[in-house]
């Protein structure tokens, strides 16, 4: 079994219960155990689009699939929860990311982890703290020192 961590984004149709619900369909992913899932964490949108504030949180499940199989299970999981492809970074039901999968650190077309860009996203980092204070970020180091350059501005725990 290999500890993966999980990234939660909603910003449409009630982000709260959509993240709920997202933690349950975690749950029932195959010959995958849901360890611990963080706090919601209310957060501004990136990119400079006007939409509404999103709500994220992040997950730990120890799983027997290798990453592409829980990426899949993954987009089955959002496409549930009425995923559809939008405009890069606009508003969404639902998204799920796999952050960190083990040690591993993957770089293929469909798959890139650790996740791009989480290591100074206060959205990915805080819930993972919370999860994980002493999680190694496999090629970017210890989260406590990557937390230190992210501001938690604007982030409101829930
Ligand atoms: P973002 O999460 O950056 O806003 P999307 O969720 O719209 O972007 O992007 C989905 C695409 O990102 C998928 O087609 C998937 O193949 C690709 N992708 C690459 N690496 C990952 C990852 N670590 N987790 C989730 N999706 C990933
Ligand atoms: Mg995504």
């Amino acid at each position: 079994m290999v500890a993966a961590y999980i990234g939660l984004g909603s910003n449409l149709d009630d982000p709260a219960e959509q993240l709920s619900r997202a933690f349950m369909a975690l749950a029932q992913i195959q010959n995958t155990r849901l360890v611990r899932y963080s706090s919601l964490y209310q957060s501004p949108p990136m990119g400079g689009m006007e939409q509404p504030d999103y709500i994220n949180a992040a997950a730990v499940v120890d799983t027997a699939l290798k990453p592409a199989e829980l990426l899949q299970q993954l987009q089955v999981i959002e496409t549930a929860q009425g995923r559809t492809k939008g405009e890069r970074w606009g508003p969404r039901t639902l998204d799920l990311d796999l952050l960190i999968y083990g040690s591993s650190i993957i770089d293929t077309p469909d798959l890139k982890v650790p996740h791009p860009g989480m290591h100074d996203r206060a959205f990915v980092l805080y819930p993972l703290y919370e999860l994980s204070p002493d999680l190694e970020i496999p090629g970017r180091g210890q989260i406590i020192e990557l937390l230190k350059n992210c501001s938690s501005e604007g982030l409101i725990k829930i």
